[in-house]
């Protein structure tokens, strides 16, 4: 049992102002896996005034010391892997081998990448006798979701270190673990006292508090749009900056080019992942509708292959995360049901012999049209939906047709895809099933949010730009 009901605030574990705890739940097990303390608005505001008063110092940091304090880090993550990816496991039910291979390893990638960015970034041009530069915004706040946790802290966290900015943390209380090792990792790195809080929490509370908060600069939230919402209205009033990394209901088109076998296939394995708990998933599934019968055939095939059980197995998916996840998920695949889409696999229930654990059936659905419930929906489960279509443009119509606007996703001759790829109203479009870039752009049009995180994008929604008219000739300084 882990307790874990101290914050990390100014250097130090320290204790929450009033005592409030949770269970965390292990969604393999639906056991007690640990507790939490839930914090206060005053937690908040004592995190984000130590954020505050390291800021003026940590801001002037120099380039390679920053790069050298990144250095560190990593090398602490690397010690830690083990331990951070089992807590992965234990608090969102990720199967081991995801948990080692994706969801603890992206940690290091982006560690990575934002020592590799930060060697060569520009962070101060002249223009004729102007000088540009791009400073640390201050001190950020970030909210974070459970899907990917690592992923999610690492890559706010990364960017805000490498340009100078202090912050406070509130990750999901769903799946707080891995967040308490990542404020280990950032102590033994010797993180300076201040610039990296961490305070557990609920969304009204002290998602609230540091939405809100007058010395907060910039809050940077990952997680569903009526959430991100909330936390732009409470941002609005003092008016700092807000990036905001939402829901998605991603298309998948597959051309009538594509080897129809390989695309099906390809697109569920994607899906499936991490129990289609990601926010970029392909969860609409576009086919040409001479085709369908044939693709349904091979997404039965491929969902009844897509092995369910233990995270500590070799299934290839694990439970979804929570109670609450697996009733929200059963009625969504029922409204598929009742609204008249073809069950091809999957469906209500429990899968075979999981009788303990939020375990989920891989449910296909076909002969979906986009006004049902399962294609506007994000159902962040197991759970794929396949729409017919006649022609191209119809199926960029109904690609396009979503709230939405993360990722979507194109299978078929090359040249092909990206003609319709450039038509995709979409962060990111992936050209038959391509291996993940960390250094490109992540984030959403629409209502999937604004900003873009990873690789060099991410580090402008951190900086601030200043202008100094009358510099002179003399050359900038980075
Ligand atoms: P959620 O919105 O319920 O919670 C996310 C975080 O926000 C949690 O830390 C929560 O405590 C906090 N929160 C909730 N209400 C809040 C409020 N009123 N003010 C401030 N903070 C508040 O989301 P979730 O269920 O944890 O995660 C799933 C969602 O995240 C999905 O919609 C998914 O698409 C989205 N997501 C998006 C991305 C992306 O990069 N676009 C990545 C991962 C997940």
């Amino acid at each position: 049992m882990r307790d874990y009901r101290k914050f990390y605030i100014d250097g130090e574990w320290t204790d929450p102002a009033i005592a409030r705890q949770i269970d965390v739940i292990n969604p393999a097990t639906e056991e007690v896996a640990g507790i939490i303390s839930m914090g206060s608005a005053g937690d908040a505001d004592r995190a984000v005034m130590a954020a505050r008063k390291a800021f003026p110092s940590f801001s002037q940091v120099s380039r390679a010391d920053r790069i050298e304090l990144l250095q560190n880090i990593l090398a602490e993550y690397q010690k830690r892997y083990p331990e951070i990816a089992a807590a992965i496991t234990e608090e969102m039910g990720a199967p081991g081998w995801l948990a080692q291979q994706a969801q603890a390893a992206i940690g290091v990638g982006h560690l990575m990448t934002g020592i590799e960015v930060l060697k060569n970034y520009k962070f101060e041009e002249l223009r004729g006798s102007t000088l540009i530069t791009h400073e640390a915004i201050g001190v950020c706040a970030f909210i974070t979701p459970w899907n990917w946790p690592i992923n999610q802290i690492a890559c706010k966290v990364v960017p805000a270190i490498a340009t100078g900015c202090t912050m406070v943390l509130k990750p999901s209380e769903i799946a707080p673990f891995s967040a308490v090792l990542w404020a280990e990792v950032m102590h033994s790195a010797g993180v300076p006292a201040g610039v990296f809080n961490l305070v557990n929490g609920d969304g009204p509370t002290v998602g609230a508090a540091l939405s809100s908060h007058p010395e907060v600069d910039m809050v940077s939230f990952t997680g569903s749009t009526r959430a991100g919402i909330e936390v732009a209205r409470n941002a609005a009033p003092t008016v700092k900056r807000v990036h905001q990394e939402l829901g998605g209901k991603s298309p998948n088109i597959i051309l009538d080019d594509a080897d129809l076998n390989v695309a099906v296939t390809g697109g569920i394995k994607s899906v499936m992942m991490n129990s289609g708990q990601s926010c970029n998933a392909p969860t609409r599934m576009l086919v040409p509708s001479a085709k369908m019968a044939q693709a349904k055939e091979y997404a039965r095939a491929a969902a009844e292959a897509t092995t369910v059980g233990s995270p500590d197995g070799n299934a290839a998916i694990g439970p979804v995360v929570s109670e609450t996840q697996w009733n929200k998920i059963q009625d969504l695949i029922q409204k598929g049901i009742d609204e008249g889409a073809t069950l091809v696999s999957g469906g209500t229930g429990r899968p075979e012999g999981l009788e303990r654990g939020y375990y989920v059936k891989p449910t296909i659905f076909a002969d979906v049209t986009n006004d049902m419930t399962i294609a506007r929906e994000e159902i962040f489960g197991p759970v794929l939906a396949m729409l017919p279509y006649e022609t191209e443009e119809q199926a960029i119509a109904i690609g396009n047709d979503t709230v939405y606007g993360l990722a979507a996703y194109v299978q078929g001759d090359p040249e092909h895809a990206r003609k319709v790829a450039r038509q995709l109203r979409a962060g990111q479009v992936n050209i038959n099933n391509a291996a993940g870039d960390m250094m490109a752009p992540f984030g959403g049009y629409k209502q999937s949010g604004n900003g873009r995180e990873w690789g060099d994008f991410a580090f402008h929604d951190f900086l601030e730009t200043k202008a100094i008219i009358g510099w002179g000739a003399a050359e900038a300084a980075e």
